[in-house]
């Protein structure tokens, strides 16, 4: 059984206190809810990670990890934080390969590749981010895109490796777009990246995997996608900042 999971990316939002006042609200909200061994995380900007964490009205059930990391152990990289620093405080996981990481930060797949490999020596658990933009999708080239994506950043992993590999499709043309991805259209992106880690390694992996779905997941929305068989849940932005929106799409999981 692959574990369900919803996801809350922050992104660059809220001070120390909102954060605070976030989880505290979300911990609230789900406080009766019976999880059934699905997963809840959520993942603020670096200086709020450790508060959120530490936070004492923080519902242990909420897990919380990182944005990004640097490829390198240590050294001269102003501005940047190590993959060691993040476990040394108690993170298990972090998101990489965002599109917004790729777009303003020029993050490629070769780059994301040696990020993976700093996040998986030190023992983090990755959210590994991959989509198609609206005109590779318009010219049909979506298949062929993300199959190169996961290829070039993730298929040199042992199956071993792959124990620690979340994956989220995240189309770039659904991100903060308010335009969702069909449920049927999730659904065959996701039966596709299982088939290509099926090609790659074994039905037993693609079948082990958790994939997430990315892209204007609301509460009105959350349960037909997550309805879908290869969809295991999502990673959410907008609807993440809001208590009762992301207590709800975590409710939506079966
Ligand atoms: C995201 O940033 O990963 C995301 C899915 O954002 P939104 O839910 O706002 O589209």
């Amino acid at each position: 059984m692959r574990t369900k999971i919803v996801a809350g990316n922050w992104k660059m939002n809220l001070t120390r206190d909102e954060s605070l006042q976030l989880v505290a609200d979300i911990g609230g909200e789900i406080q009766n809810h019976d999880l059934n061994g699905n997963r809840v995380m959520v993942f603020p900007p670096f200086i709020n990670v450790g508060y959120v964490m530490d936070s004492g009205n923080r519902n242990q059930q909420i897990e919380v990890g990182a944005q990004n990391l640097h490829q390198a152990e240590s050294g001269a990289y102003t501005g940047e934080v190590a993959a060691s620093m993040l476990t040394n405080i108690g993170v298990n996981s972090v998101i990489l390969g965002h599109s917004e990481r790729r777009e303003y930060f020029h993050e490629d797949d070769d780059l994301l590749k040696e990020k993976v490999d700093a996040a998986l020596k030190n023992g983090l658990e990755v959210v590994f981010c991959f989509g198609e933009k609206l005109f590779e999708r318009q010219a049909g080239n979506h298949f062929a895109i993300v199959e190169q994506q996961l290829k070039k950043a993730l298929f040199h992993l042992s199956e071993k490796d792959w124990e620690k590999i979340i994956l989220a499709y995240e189309p770039v043309w659904a991100i903060g777009t308010g335009m969702t991805a069909t449920p049927e259209q999730a659904q065959e992106m996701h039966a596709f990246i299982r088939k290509t880690l099926t090609k790659g390694y074994s039905e037993k992996l693609a079948e082990s995997i958790s994939i997430l779905y990315g892209g204007s997941v609301k509460p009105n929305n959350a349960e037909e996608i997550f309805g879908k068989t290869d969809v295991d849940g999502g990673l959410i932005g907008g609807a993440s900042l809001k208590a009762a929106d992301f207590a709800a799409i975590i409710k939506a999981l079966s």
